[in-house]
């Protein structure tokens, strides 16, 4: 198979990978990034982003990622369109398999493949994407202030969600497949006793309407028969808190993670337990998840990356 020699490697190109380039790049590490399935990340799935620090009127997501690249191709960062398939992080260099055919030894590596949102899997989540569905309530709930939402999911972070948007939206209905919720006790109490939170245990999901953009969503109470009840409910905003899936498969073998898949770092830094190997970005980070925070550890990976290369004396 056909083998490259590099100093830096870095692995996605959300926020956390550009960041990363644009600081290897700058730093004189001859980066080289590739960009997976998504290139620009999760941000080119967005319309406004209006909370990146430096746009007092917001930007497009997709332009955001645009200028994030340029900005990193300008320092002599190498963005290449392919996957990383495999991985063998023994020993220095670390060898990456690139789409199944392409060996990258890398002195140094950066993993910002960041984490993926679960959705329930119908067909109206996408047909609504960006138009009432969303999977983030810190990024979107903006913009249901004093509108009506939803919230799917049971557990903590369903229930952090769902109290951060009734203090914008005018009521928030939390959907509970199950008769009780899994979050701690702590948070239970405070979505219970919320006057803006309507708790709908044993609720499914099965369909959202509405012309233009999200304006409802199907029900189903309890599902077996002659207990079921179908029914609707207005809401302006449907948001997904189910989980996400971190894209840590392939690094799983060599990496600590934590139950779900999230990379363990040393504490507040992007350094993994193999010297050398870095994780930024939503990867690494079950709970901020957003691209500022992203694009932070993306920085903090690059000027850890350099100072493991010039500690070592290969720059
Ligand atoms: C719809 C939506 C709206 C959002 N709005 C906002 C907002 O307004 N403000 C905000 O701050 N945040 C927002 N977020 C969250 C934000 O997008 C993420 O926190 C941020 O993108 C995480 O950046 P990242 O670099 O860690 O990873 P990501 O953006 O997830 O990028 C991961 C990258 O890794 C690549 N990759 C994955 N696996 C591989 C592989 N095997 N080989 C090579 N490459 C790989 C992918 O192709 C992708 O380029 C939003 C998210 C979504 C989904």
């Amino acid at each position: 198979m056909e083998t490259e020699r590099i100093k830096c490697l870095i692995i996605g190109s959300g926020p956390a990978g550009y960041t990363a380039a644009i600081y290897a790049g700058r730093a004189n590490l001859s980066p080289v990034l590739y960009e997976g399935i998504q290139p620009g990340g999760q941000l080119t799935t967005t319309t406004d982003v209006e909370n990146f620090p430096g746009y007092p009127q917001g930007i497009s997501g997709p332009q955001l990622m645009e200028d994030l690249r340029t900005q990193a191709e300008r320092f002599g960062a190498d963005i290449r369109f392919g996957i990383a398939t495999a991985s063998d992080l023994g020993q220095a260099p670390y060898k990456i398999t690139i789409d199944g055919e392409k060996v990258i030894e890398a002195d140094s590596l950066i993993i910002a493949t960041g984490a993926t949102a679960k959705y329930l899997g119908l067909d109206d989540e996408k047909r609504y994407a960006g138009m009432g569905v969303s999977a983030c309530a810190t990024c979107d709930g903006f913009f249901y202030r004093k509108k009506v939402v939803a919230v799917v999911g049971g557990g903590d972070t369903a229930c952090e969600e769902a109290i951060y948007l009734a203090g914008l939206a005018s009521k928030v209905y939390l959907v509970v497949r199950k008769p009780y919720l899994r979050a701690s006790k702590i948070m239970q109490e405070r979505v219970m006793k919320h006057d803006k939170i309507e708790v709908l245990f044993e609720h499914n999901v099965v369909g959202l309407f509405g012309d233009n953009g999200v304006e409802g969503m199907n029900l189903v109470k309890r599902w077996e028969e002659p207990d079921e009840e179908r029914y609707s409910l207005p809401i302006d905003g449907f948001f997904l808190a189910i989980g996400h899936k971190p894209n840590s498969d392939i690094f799983k073998p060599y990496l600590d993670t934590d139950e779900v898949g999230y990379i363990i770092t040393d504490g507040d830094s992007p350094r993994t337990k193999v010297p050398g190997v870095f994780a930024a970005g939503d990867v690494a980070d079950s709970h901020y998840r957003q691209a500022i925070t992203a694009a932070g550890s993306g920085c903090k990976a690059a000027i850890e990356a350099e100072r493991y290369l010039s500690e070592k004396g290969l720059i």
